[in-house]
């Protein structure tokens, strides 16, 4: 395309704006598409629910560069537990809070080149957000986020089960274990997060 910049991370080719937002790995023209993105969840709340989704498929679609290693491993862990086992935003919300600071036993996760054919934060909008179609928006942040998913796992095979070990090993092998006793309510996401890794 003529005159356009290629965001780094996802590839996207946009008009205008050619800096780099280092610390996400993407071009100011593609977090501007994005922040479209969220101000649509915002103003729809019935679509709050994606806003996760869409915050990790978009930090996991931008990891490139040099992304911090935390940024990286929250959204992929976002990825599994929501794509692979169905976990809600605020399930994940809950096993983020608990991930903490990456350790040296973090996977070093190596983003996958920007992707032909993968979908980005623009297909999302002009399926939701400029139509508008809030029901546009939410088949394509699901689409979205399974692409980027798909192509970490076809172009880095063992993504999932690097995230697994890491989470295991955060939250089994842990200092301080004790605290998953005794929690209801919103820590229930640990729990089942618990069960899935020792299962
Ligand atoms: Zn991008």
């Amino acid at each position: 395309m003529d005159g356009g910049t290629a965001c780094p991370g996802c590839g996207v080719h946009l008009p205008a704006a050619d800096d780099v937002v280092p610390e996400v790995d993407a071009s100011v023209a593609c977090t501007l598409v994005h922040g479209e993105l969220m101000g649509f969840q915002v103003q729809h709340p019935v679509m709050l629910r994606y806003h996760q989704l869409t915050a990790d498929a978009y930090a996991a679609q931008h990891a490139g560069g040099s992304t911090p290693l935390l940024r990286v491993g929250y959204a992929l862990a976002g990825l599994w537990l929501s794509i692979e086992h169905g976990f809600s935003g605020e399930d994940v919300r809950q096993v983020h809070r608990r991930m903490g600071r990456p350790t040296a036993s973090w996977p070093m996760f190596e983003a996958p080149a920007p992707q032909q054919g993968w979908l980005t934060v623009v297909d999302v909008a002009e399926a939701g957000v400029r139509v508008p179609s809030e029901r546009g928006h939410a088949k394509a942040v699901d689409a979205w986020a399974e692409s980027v998913w798909e192509a970490w796992q076809r172009e880095r095979p063992g993504t999932d089960d690097a995230v697994e070990r890491m989470l295991a090993q955060i939250f089994l092998e842990g200092a301080h274990p004790e605290h998953l006793h005794g929690t209801i309510g919103a820590a229930s996401a640990v729990h089942r997060l618990h069960g899935l890794l020792q299962g």
